[in-house]
């Protein structure tokens, strides 16, 4: 496996590559991460890793400073994937002091995009080079930054960016909470309980598919605001539970195939974020690895 980490060296690879098949991470690989890698490789073109805790998408009260950083044994991971090329680059190589960004309206309002504000802009600007430099087929994401998944699928709509965007179902821990690099800030109790935001998504799930028609936006409405005030009555500081359209990010009015309920709140210090299909019906306890 190649590890590479200047532009230079990186373009002179991909001019030597029939296609590639690129995975965007900043590292700290968990099961999410390598499960996106082995579904990269089923495209049958090489894999590439971007491996870069990008400053732009952190605003500066956020944890960019302690975000977990562990590159050999992500470089070790990667490879036993099979990968074939780590793009590393120094913050430096990449950002050379840019002062152009991608805003990408609608689907980044809201939601995270209020909660983070600046962060879409940073990811789609790096995706985005990204792309320009890899010239990927095919660049694979994680349902698990839903609204990170409609960001990117119109940014490439809008620019007309020739890759294919396929995104891969959640990986999850034996009690269902969403593996995330940053679950390690989770302290052993607070990791217990950090499994109760994918129960309430999972029970407002349920009910996207049981409400009756006449009534359920109302009964959606209602239930979003009962789940936040049951996780904030156990200690949490939920920001937003929500059904919401995947391709748009607006809150749905009338239950139609493909929505999600998402959901980010606070344990501690530590947001969390996830969200599930409503319209899957055996959503299991067990990690999940659907694509789609
Ligand atoms: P990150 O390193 O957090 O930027 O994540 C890199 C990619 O992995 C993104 O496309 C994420 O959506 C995806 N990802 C993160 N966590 C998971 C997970 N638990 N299951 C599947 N994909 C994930």
């Amino acid at each position: 496996m190649l590890v590479l980490r200047t532009l230079q060296d990186v373009r002179a690879w991909r001019a030597t590559q029939p296609g590639v098949s690129l995975v965007p991470t900043m590292g700290a690989f968990h099961e999410g991460h390598l499960h996106l890698m082995r579904e990269a490789a089923i495209s049958g073109h090489p894999v590439a890793v971007s491996l870069f805790v990008n400053p732009l998408q952190f605003a500066p009260h956020e944890d960019l400073d302690r975000y977990p950083r562990q590159e050999a044994q992500d470089l070790a991971l990667a490879e036993a994937q099979g990968v074939n090329m780590v793009f590393a680059p120094s913050a430096n190589e990449l950002l050379h002091n840019g002062v152009t960004s991608v805003l990408v309206r609608g689907p980044s309002e809201g939601w995270e995009g209020a909660a983070r504000p600046g962060h879409f802009e940073g990811v789609a600007t790096i995706v985005l080079k990204l792309f320009h430099l890899i010239q990927p087929q095919e660049a694979v994401f994680g349902w698990k930054d839903l609204q990170q998944c409609a960001v990117l699928r119109r940014m490439v709509e809008d620019l007309d960016v020739p890759v294919s965007l396929r995104f891969i179902e959640t990986v999850r821990e034996a009690d269902g909470l969403a593996k995330s690099s940053r679950n390690v800030y989770l302290s052993e109790p607070e990791r217990y309980q950090a499994v109760e935001l994918n129960q309430e998504l999972r029970q407002l799930a349920q009910l996207c598919r049981s409400a009756p028609q006449e009534v359920w936006a109302e009964a959606i409405r209602n239930a979003e605001r009962a789940s936040s005030e049951s996780l904030r009555q156990r200690g949490w500081i939920p920001d937003y539970l929500a059904v919401v359209n995947p391709l748009t990010m607006q809150l749905a009015e009338t239950p139609q195939p493909g929505l999600r309920v998402a959901g980010a709140a606070k344990l501690g210090n530590v947001r969390l974020l996830d969200n599930v299909p409503c319209d899957e019906r055996n959503l299991s306890d067990g990690p999940s690895q659907h694509s789609s």
